[in-house]
């Protein structure tokens, strides 16, 4: 008779870290029954996760498993939507739009590969561009339609999931910095200690305190950090009917890594520098929140660059054919992401970082610029 050891089930779980990351796996062990207390260092957070653009974008992503990850996100941020209608989920799709033969010819490649169904492709020319989205009167080239991406309010989704997790079995504790971990439990800088059976620790782009001493582990997924400048208008008089990305983009999504990509006029020098690509997406109250550029290399600046700025605005005008109305806010924002190692390909490299760096820790971060899209499919995969 083979006598099996006990199986000791998983109770109650600490989540680190209030940003999307942590509160998907706080939705993700809820919904397994498991009990959970999460953490907040700030007051609430102030991440990544509340910086961002709200984009649930599949269009740009790599075929195989970066676009199954993101596909599955989505499905899940829909689903969440029908119980949390706070996210201001919209299933509104985007255009990437081009604006010269080149660009053109690279929507066209994305337009036939594949796996083009899975992201609901379609390739519009200028009148079709303007018949989904009328708002887009300035000089173009045709349009890459993608039906498959969807917007949410940052500034909502991370309040919004925490009120439906709200009773029992769930305890939001901000204003709480963790600064210790033992086996089963952390202590917070207050000095209460979190009895628990994991710990989820997802504190995003801080790679000191607490996080600091799995630097290992990190490197061995090149994790590394990467600062953006965005800003918001004042409402726009009309609705934006899908989010809106330049030419600029096929540069810096993979998805775009086509022949045609190699034909792609030079960027302005301000843009190349800033390393820029235009979107534009439109807040639930009218804003438009516009970006991006992308800082590599640490110190980071600490202050924001006008120019790029500039750029960015004479971007948005030119598509829109119209002023874009007055910027009311400027703000930079920072994340990790997991990065191959020099001269080996971004194809097949970890699409974020989990680890275990010791029994009955997990980490995870890094997933870029697609944190925001993938984390409920993240969270998933971690409970799996
Ligand atoms: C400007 C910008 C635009 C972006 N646009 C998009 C987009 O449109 N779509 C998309 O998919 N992705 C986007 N991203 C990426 C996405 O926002 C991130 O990948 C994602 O938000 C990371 O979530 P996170 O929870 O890991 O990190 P964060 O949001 O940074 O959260 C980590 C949290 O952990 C807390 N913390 C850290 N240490 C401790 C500790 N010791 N104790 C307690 N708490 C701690 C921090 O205070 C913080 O609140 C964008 C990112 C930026 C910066």
């Amino acid at each position: 008779m083979t006598i099996l050891a006990p199986v000791r089930l998983t109770q109650r779980i600490v989540v680190v870290g209030g940003g999307v990351l942590g509160t998907m796996h706080a939705v993700m062990a809820r919904r397994r029954g498991y009990e959970v207390v999460h953490l907040e260092r700030e007051a609430e957070a102030r991440g990544a996760s509340v910086r961002n653009f709200g984009l649930v974008w599949v269009s740009g992503r790599r075929a195989g498993a970066e676009l199954g990850l993101a596909l599955r996100a989505r499905e899940l941020w829909q689903e969440l939507a029908a119980a949390v209608p706070g996210l201001g989920f919209r299933p509104a799709g985007s255009l990437t739009l081009a604006t010269d033969d080149a660009e053109l010819q690279v929507l066209k490649e994305a337009a036939g590969l594949p796996d083009a169904d899975r992201r609901r492709f379609e390739l519009l020319d200028p009148g079709g561009v303007r018949e989904v989205n009328p708002a887009l009167r300035g000089e173009l080239a045709g349009g890459l339609l993608c039906r498959a991406d969807a917007i949410v309010e940052p500034r909502q989704v991370l309040p919004a999931l925490r009120g439906h997790l709200k009773g029992d079995g769930y305890q939001w504790l901000p204003g709480r910095e963790v600064t210790e971990i033992a086996p089963n439990a952390v202590r917070d800088h207050t000095g209460a200690w979190h009895q628990c059976d994991l710990v989820v620790l997802c504190t995003g782009a801080a790679f000191t305190g607490v996080t600091g001493r799995y630097q290992r582990f990190l490197a061995r997924d090149g994790v590394r950090r990467v600062r953006l400048q965005m800003m918001q208008t004042a409402p726009l008089a009309e609705r934006l009917t899908t989010a809106v990305a330049d030419g600029d983009s096929l540069r810096y999504y993979p998805a775009y890594e086509l022949p045609g990509r190699s034909q792609l006029a030079p960027q302005p020098p301000v843009a190349a520098r800033a390393r820029a690509q235009l979107l534009l997406v439109q807040r639930a109250d009218g804003g438009l929140t516009i970006g991006d550029t992308h800082e590599y290399e640490e110190p980071f600046a600490f202050d924001v660059d006008s120019d790029a700025y500039d750029h960015l605005l004479g971007r948005a005008a030119a598509l829109l054919g119209a002023p874009v109305p007055r910027v009311q806010r400027r703000w930079a924002g920072v994340y990790s992401e997991t990065q191959p190692a020099a001269g080996q390909p971004a194809a097949g490299h970890a699409l974020y970082h989990r680890s275990e760096p010791e029994p009955g820790v997990v980490l995870v971060t890094g997933p870029g610029g697609r944190g925001m899209t993938c984390a409920p499919a993240i969270a998933e995969e971690t409970f799996r």
